[in-house]
């Protein structure tokens, strides 16, 4: 269909609105109607392909839904339905990766970050309304940078009843309480906290939103010290 460096330049050319037109160059047809028990599909036969999405998702994740079926077309899914709550299988998180590659190219939420500093509610909430999508695509994109700004991140998502349903990457998530964050949510829809576990330094940010909570967890390098030299004056 297209190769995915092309797609990721044609949607970072476009920004914000990169997905919406890369669907405009490829020969791909997008419906939006109510949907039942998934947030949306994609098929494709021969030389053209359908995407249809669910019109009751808030705008923001009708675009990311949109993105989200488009990476599985770039990908090479013949047949696939986006089901709610089965985001945590491989393909899944290789899809949504792409997805939000093209919603908010790395140059973009670079602007962002700095290197070596936290980010913060704030830069987060910024980037979320520059780029028309949710908290957590702007989360993730955090996460996934975590090599150039030199801070060791996961991202988590948690369903309402505050069991988590998806992180990034999986193996760092543990280093929370998220029983904790969520009950804090409950009472503020965001909230930016900083504690050591003994060994390391972390800043949360936590977020609530109608459907989930998310949290971005950001981990601080260790600094080493400099042994102290005898001053030779
Ligand atoms: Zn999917």
């Amino acid at each position: 269909m297209i190769d995915i460096r092309e797609a990721l330049w044609t949607t970072e050319s476009w920004y914000p609105n990169g997905p919406e037109k890369l669907v405009e160059s490829l020969p791909v047809t997008v419906f939006y109607t109510p949907l039942q028990g998934c947030s949306g599909w994609c098929t494709n036969f021969g030389d053209k392909a359908i995407i249809r999405i669910s019109s009751s998702l808030a705008k923001v994740r009708q675009r990311f839904t949109l993105a989200h079926e488009l990476s599985h077309l770039i990908l090479g899914a013949e047949t696939h339905v986006t089901q709610d709550n089965l985001t945590d299988l491989w393909e899944e998180l290789e899809v949504n990766i792409l997805a939000s590659e093209m919603l908010l190219p790395a140059s973009k939420a670079r602007s962002g970050l700095a290197e070596g500093v936290a980010a913060n509610a704030v830069s987060i909430d910024r980037l979320a309304k520059d780029a028309n999508v949710s908290w957590m695509v702007v989360a993730r994109r955090f996460a996934h940078m975590n090599q150039s700004t030199k801070l060791t991140v996961a991202v988590a998502r948690i369903a309402e009843s505050g069991k988590m349903i998806w992180s990034f990457p999986r193996s760092k998530f543990k280093a929370i309480a998220f029983e904790t964050c969520y009950s804090v949510l409950s009472e503020k829809s965001s909230i930016e906290m900083e504690y050591d576990d003994g060994e390391s330094h972390f800043k949360a940010i936590l977020h609530k939103t109608p459907h989930s909570n998310a949290v971005l967890l950001q981990k601080f390098p260790v600094i080493v010290e400099p042994a102290e030299s005898e001053c030779p004056f």
